[in-house]
C-alpha cells in the first residue's frame, strides 16, 4: 500500500486562504459564524440595544408601553415592501399601514410627532438584520 503524505494537497487550507478574515467594524475582533453583519455577536447586541434607546427617546413613556404591546401582542407585521409595516388598530377594527417615520392612522395623521405604531416599526427595523447592515 503506498502511504506518502507529501502527495496529498492541502485543498483544506486553500480553501480557507480563499475567505479573507473578515473583523468586527466596531470592536476589531475577528470575526466568524456572523461575519455577513459585520459585526460580532456582542457588538451587534449592544448596537441594536443602542438603535431601540435612541428610537425611544422621541417616544413618551405611554407610546413606549403601548408600542411594546403591540409587539408582544403581534398587532404588527412586516409587510412585502421593506420598511413597511402592517398594524392592527387598538379595537383591533382596522389595519394601518406604518413606517418608522409615518403611519396612516388617525394619530399618525393628525400628530406632528409620530404615533407608537411608527415606534414599533422602529424597534422591528432595527431588529433585523438586514436594515442594520444597511445603516451600518
Ligand atoms: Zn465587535
Ligand atoms: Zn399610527
Amino acid at each position: 500500500m503506498w502511504v506518502d503524505c507529501s502527495y496529498s494537497m492541502p485543498y483544506d487550507s486553500l480553501m480557507s486562504n480563499a475567505t479573507a478574515p473578515v473583523a468586527c467594524l466596531r470592536c476589531g475582533r475577528k470575526l466568524t459564524a456572523s461575519a455577513a453583519a459585520g459585526y460580532g455577536p456582542t457588538c451587534l447586541r449592544k448596537i441594536r440595544a443602542a438603535a431601540i434607546t435612541a428610537a425611544r427617546a422621541d417616544f413618551t413613556p405611554e407610546q413606549q408601553a403601548k408600542a411594546d404591546e403591540l409587539i408582544r401582542d403581534g398587532g404588527i407585521v412586516p409587510t412585502a415592501r421593506p420598511g413597511i409595516f402592517q398594524a392592527v388598530s387598538s379595537k383591533g377594527d382596522a389595519v394601518y399601514l406604518v413606517h418608522p417615520a409615518a403611519c396612516n392612522c388617525s394619530a399618525g395623521l393628525r400628530a406632528r410627532r409620530p404615533c407608537y405604531h411608527s415606534l414599533a416599526a422602529r424597534i422591528l427595523s432595527v431588529a433585523s438584520r438586514r436594515s442594520l447592515a444597511k445603516a451600518a
